[in-house]
C-alpha cells in the first residue's frame, strides 16, 4: 500500500504556541483504546495527572469511550497558557493520542492507495492551501503512521468499477475545476449544475450544529439578495477559491462536485457578508464549524 497527498502536504508544520485559535481548545478529545491503554499504564507523577484528566464514558462499548476533560474554559487541560502541551513536553510527541497527532490530516482510504490531507481548520494549513500557486498535484508521502487503520495491515486491492468511476469523476473535476480558460463562477456553475440560491443555503446552514458562537454570526449577516458568483471572479480571491473548491473535491470524492461547489458557495456568501473578516477567519470558522462534523457533511448532503 502506498500513500499519495496534494504537493503542499508535507510543508504543513503545527505552530503551536504562535496558534491564534489552537485546536486544543472547545473539541472533545478522544483517545484511542491503544493510547489509553499506554495512559493507564504509565507510571509517575505526570501518569497520575493524564489520568485524573480522562473520564470514560459508557457508550454501548465493552470498554466506552475515553476524552480528556475540558477546563471550564473549553481548553484541554494538557494545554499551557503559553499555546505549548504539557503531554508532549513531559513525555514527547509519541504520547500523543491518534487525534492530537493526526490533526488537522484527513485520510481517505482507497483500495490501492491512502490519499492523505490537511484541513481547512487549522490556522497554520489554510495559507498554505488556499495560497498555493503552482497548480494541484498529487506526490508520493510515507504511510501515516496513526491512521485509523494499520497500513501494514491493509490488503491492496484492485479498486472495484463503482471506485474507477467515483475517482476518475473525481480528477476530472478537479481538472475542470483549475482550467483557467474559463472564469471561477462559470467553472462552479459547470461543476455544480442545480445549485441553491443563497437563501436555500442559509436555511441549511441554520439547521446544522455549531460549535462557536463567532460562526454563528458569520454565516447570520448572510444577505440572501447578494450575488456569491462576484467573489469567486474578484482577482483579489480567485486563486483562494479556486483553490478551495478543489480542496473540497479532492476531500469528498464520494459525495461529488455539487457538494464541492455548495461549500465553496456558503464560503463566498460568507465573504461578501463580512467584509471586515478576513478570509482566512471565515474559513477556519466554516471549517471547523462545517467541515469538521461528519454530521453536518451528511446532513448537507442529505439535503441535496
Ligand atoms: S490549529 Fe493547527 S497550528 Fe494551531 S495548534 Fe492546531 S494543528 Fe497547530
Amino acid at each position: 500500500m502506498r500513500a499519495a497527498a496534494p504537493s503542499y502536504y508535507p510543508l504543513f508544520r503545527c505552530i503551536a504556541g504562535a496558534c491564534r485559535h489552537t485546536c486544543c481548545a472547545n473539541w472533545e478529545v478522544d483517545i484511542d483504546p491503544e493510547t489509553y491503554d499506554k495512559y493507564m499504564n504509565m507510571s509517575g507523577a505526570f501518569a497520575e495527572r493524564i489520568r485524573s484528566s480522562i473520564v470514560v464514558e459508557d457508550d454501548g462499548s465493552s470498554t466506552g469511550e475515553a476524552h480528556f476533560v475540558l477546563k471550564p474554559d473549553g481548553r484541554c487541560p494538557m494545554l499551557r497558557d503559553d499555546g505549548l502541551c504539557d503531554l508532549i513536553l513531559a513525555c514527547g510527541e509519541e504520547a500523543l493520542c491518534r487525534v492530537c497527532d493526526e490533526h488537522p490530516r484527513f485520510f481517505n482510504y482507497r483500495s490501492d492507495v491512502i490519499e492523505c490531507g490537511i484541513g481547512l481548520s487549522c490556522e497554520a494549513a489554510i495559507p498554505l492551501i488556499l495560497g498555493w500557486d503552482k497548480g494541484f498535484g498529487m506526490i508520493d508521502v510515507p504511510l501515516p503512521g496513526g491512521s485509523d487503520l494499520d497500513p501494514d495491515d491493509v490488503m491492496e486491492e484492485e479498486p472495484d468499477e463503482l471506485e474507477t468511476e467515483v475517482y476518475e469523476a473525481r480528477d476530472n473535476a478537479i481538472r475542470t475545476a483549475s482550467d483557467r480558460s474559463a472564469a471561477l463562477s462559470e467553472r462552479v456553475r459547470m461543476l455544480g449544475g442545480s445549485l441553491w440560491d443563497s437563501g436555500r443555503r442559509l436555511e441549511v446552514l441554520k439547521k446544522l450544529e455549531s460549535l462557536s458562537q463567532e460562526w454563528v454570526s458569520i454565516y447570520s449577516r448572510i444577505d440572501v439578495a447578494a450575488d456569491p458568483f462576484t467573489v469567486l471572479d474578484d482577482p483579489q480571491y480567485s486563486l483562494q477559491f479556486e483553490n478551495m473548491l478543489v480542496y473540497f473535491i479532492f476531500r469528498y470524492p464520494w459525495e461529488g462536485a455539487r457538494l464541492a461547489c455548495e461549500l465553496l458557495l456558503m464560503v463566498a456568501d460568507c465573504v461578501i457578508a463580512n467584509p471586515s473578516v478576513d478570509l482566512f477567519d471565515i474559513v477556519r470558522e466554516f471549517s471547523s464549524n462545517v467541515e469538521y462534523s461528519d454530521c453536518n457533511i451528511d446532513d448537507i448532503q442529505s439535503f441535496l
